[in-house]
């Protein structure tokens, strides 16, 4: 996470690397590429701020980013803002999230910072400005210098002219329904197959068949499946504006009708999935920005699916845990959990026989014994009142 640890360094302080007009947008610009190992020297022109865009062909920005449009910006991203209303003079900066309604957030220097420097300029901050006022490509650091640190890490993939998250074991050769008329991607919807054949969902999906219904991945197991790529829009919402906008994941059923489940191993590889593109593109990890495909159109989709778990687990995989299966199995003698309103959905045991439907309440609890079952470990509560999920509960 480069370009995390970067913007809480620099948040809030001035740097003026050309010892000229104090704290100007375009130290900020060198600032991040100091940080991130590309000679500054080799990435700038002595004109003006636009001309590190207008002039990208002979200027060696290329050298050491590459060009992507601004629909698929990612955290870390160099922008170039147009002479504007909004940015009255060319301003540069580093994409950090998607605002909403065609604002993004932005870090960068003289951009009415907190703190004002005597020669000029200001303090890094974010700003809140319109993709309306941007050229319409951004830089982004070729590969070699992202050094596995942007997303999570994982290199995307290019299958077939179009682009898969690192993530995917297979890519479905099939011609999938798709187009490219891509909007700014902003949403992950969530879906489950309805059925417990991952071949026969992915058929569904295939021009071929005629149903007219895509995915971009299918998450099964001990599989993901790219099936459209993320730069194509696929059909999955049932609202095309929000096709345009989304990424569609489907999920392999491990039980049919009434519940349609899906596995821990599922839950595990849809968290790090999500993670993987909530990082690359600047979407937050969220109820609002991960939604279950009944949130968009009449449909009992995404079946029993638990989307507060899943966005759980996904800011988990965001901030480092690996969500590896739990070897552990029992823990000698008892100790003492607290469950905080967080936690509270985290109290099913599903295949535990045992199990009681666990605790709804805030409290402190005692734990006699633990096992692991469905990825969760859980803990057997001394009052008997059954079994609670261990996973994210605070030990005491
Ligand atoms: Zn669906």
């Amino acid at each position: 996470m480069t370009y995390q640890a970067f913007k809480s360094e620099v948040l809030d302080k001035g740097f003026d690397l050309d010892g000229s007009f104090g704290w100007q947008c375009w130290d900020g610009y060198a600032k991040w590429c100091q940080y991130v190992g590309v000679p500054y020297a080799n990435c700038t022109v002595s004109g003006y701020v636009k001309d590190i865009w207008e002039q990208r062909q002979t200027n060696g920005t290329l050298t050491y980013f590459d060009e992507v449009p601004i629909n698929s910006l990612g955290a870390g991203d160099v922008v170039v803002f147009k002479v504007s209303q909004s940015t009255p003079y060319s301003h540069i900066a580093v994409f950090d999230s998607d605002a909403g309604n065609g604002w993004g957030l932005f870090l960068g220097q003289n951009q009415e910072g907190k703190y004002r420097h005597a020669n000029g300029g200001s303090s890094f901050n974010l700003a809140k400005l319109p993709y309306s006022a941007l050229y319409p490509t951004a830089f982004r650091l070729k590969s070699s210098y992202q050094k596995g640190k942007q997303g999570l890490g994982i290199p995307t993939k290019r299958v077939n002219g179009d682009l898969f998250s690192g993530l995917v074991t297979h890519v479905d050769p099939n011609v999938m329904n798709a187009d490219n008329n891509r909007a700014r991607v902003n949403l992950i919807v969530i879906h489950h197959n309805a059925g417990t054949s991952d071949e026969a969902a992915r058929r569904t999906w295939y021009v071929a068949t005629g149903v007219g219904t895509s995915a971009h991945y299918q998450v099964a197991d001990d599989k993901i499946w790219g099936c459209v790529g993320e730069e194509s829009v696929a059909y999955h919402a049932g609202d095309y504006p929000t096709n345009q906008r989304s990424i569609g994941i489907e999920h392999l059923n491990n039980s049919g009708a009434p519940n349609w489940t899906i596995s821990e191993a599922t839950y595990r590889n849809s968290a790090k999935l999500i993670a993987d593109i909530c990082q690359r593109y600047g979407i937050p990890i969220d109820r609002n920005h991960i939604v279950p495909h009944q949130s968009i159109s009449a449909t009992a989709c995404p079946g029993d699916i638990d989307l507060d778990k899943l966005v759980r687990m996904a800011q988990e995989v965001a901030k480092g845990a690996s969500l590896a299966k739990s070897e552990t199995v029992a823990q000698s003698g008892s100790f003492r959990v607290k469950v905080v309103v967080k936690d509270l959905n985290v109290r099913k045991a599903p295949s535990l026989s045992a199990a009681k439907s666990g605790v709804a309440k805030m409290g402190v609890y005692t734990i006699t014994e633990t096992k692991t079952a469905d990825g969760h470990e859980w803990g057997k509560l001394k009052s008997g009142a059954g079994w609670i999920a261990l996973t994210y509960v605070k030990r005491l």
